[in-house]
């Protein structure tokens, strides 16, 4: 793995997963299976999702925390610019880096449902995602301003190193274009924005066909956008689900998918068109030349291993002679 990204495994693409805090002790105890599974699969990291308001903090901890201690994946922890002044944000920071965390995903958070359009009031003194970004970096650079080196020959001297361990912070990208921006070329300059704060990764928001990912690419490349591009991947498996994912992330219905959920009567059969419309997305994009898959697992292991697996990210088990 590199310090900013992501790579491949013996030509096998590289993948990650997001999960979300759970919301009772019972549920608590699923998602450690889960996760023990999904760590099991060898992603380059699993991030947690933070909840509106700070709600989830502990518990977001608890389960970055286990993914640490517990399994070998780079545990990635969701921060959100709601609700806190600077110093809070600071004291919030500084307790994930205490905690061990080096992966974050800086992202602004929504306004509280009802709230008016325009109304930043639920932000605190953070008002974007780049903020947020530069506000890790300072935490991380004033709690670890030097490294000590020991000096060959002299085992009793100690040298002093200015280069920082570094922590990996990724941000949103969406590549239908953020709900509240006015043009794709906002989209694309908030994400210049956040590459100048000093973010080296971003993943996107769900999206269901590959040119709305890879035309996004383009575009951000062309305008200077360097850093990695995870494509989010959510395989939708019920009509439901999907009525849901569209209201929360505001994109267009995908007809195909849509109606292909809506006539399949049985439960098995809907998720089976889900994981297969997933895997087609993930060929697509990966041979469009994504440098990985983000999966949004839902904190369940089973349908986002299978796409990973139809995908061909997953190793060949070994057969019997
Ligand atoms: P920003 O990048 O700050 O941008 C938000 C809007 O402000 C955009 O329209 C942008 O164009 C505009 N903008 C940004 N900077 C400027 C500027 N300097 N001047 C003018 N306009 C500007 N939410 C949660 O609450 N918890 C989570 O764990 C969570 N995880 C997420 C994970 C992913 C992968 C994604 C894609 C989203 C996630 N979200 C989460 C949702 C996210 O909080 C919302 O989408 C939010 O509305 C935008 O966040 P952002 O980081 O993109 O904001």
């Amino acid at each position: 793995m590199t310090a900013t990204g992501i790579s491949a495994c013996n030509d096998r693409p590289a993948f990650s997963f997001e999960v979300y805090p759970p919301k009772s002790v019972a549920a608590a105890s699923a998602l450690t299976r889960t996760i023990d599974h999904l760590a099991a699969a060898g992603p380059e990291f699993i991030s947690v999702t933070y909840g509106a308001n700070g709600s989830s903090r502990t518990s977001s901890l608890d389960v970055l925390r286990y993914i640490k201690d517990h399994t070998t994946a780079d545990a990635m922890a969701h921060l959100t610019c709601v609700g806190s002044s600077h110093a809070e944000a600071s004291r919030l920071i500084r307790e994930f880096l205490d905690a061990g965390i080096r992966s974050f995903l800086a992202i602004r958070g929504d306004a509280p449902q009802g709230a008016a359009e325009g109304d930043t009031t639920f932000l605190g003194d953070l008002h974007s995602a780049g903020e947020l970004v530069q506000l890790i970096h300072r935490v991380q650079a004033e709690r670890v301003p030097y490294i000590e080196t020991v000096i060959p020959g002299l085992p009793a001297a100690r040298g002093l190193k200015t280069e920082r361990s570094r922590v990996r912070i990724g941000v949103a990208a969406f590549p239908n274009g953020h709900p509240n921006s006015r043009s794709v070329a906002q989209d694309i300059d908030t994400l210049l924005a956040k590459q100048a704060a000093g973010a080296n990764l971003a993943i996107t928001q769900l999206f269901f066909h590959a040119d709305d990912y890879l035309s996004f690419i383009q575009k951000a490349r062309s305008a200077g956008v360097l850093f990695p591009i995870l494509p989010g991947i959510m395989p939708v498996t019920s009509p439901n689900r999907l009525r849901r994912i569209l209201q929360l992330s505001g994109e267009k219905l995908p007809a195909a998918l849509s109606i292909a959920l809506e006539v399949e009567p049985t439960e098995e059969g809907q998720r089976q068109i889900g994981i297969d419309y997933a895997v087609r997305l993930g060929q697509d994009v990966l041979a469009g030349g994504a440098p990985g898959l983000h999966l949004y697992a839902f904190n369940q292991h089973e349908t986002v291993l299978s796409v990973l697996e139809g995908c061909g990210a997953l190793p060949v088990p070994a057969t019997m002679p």
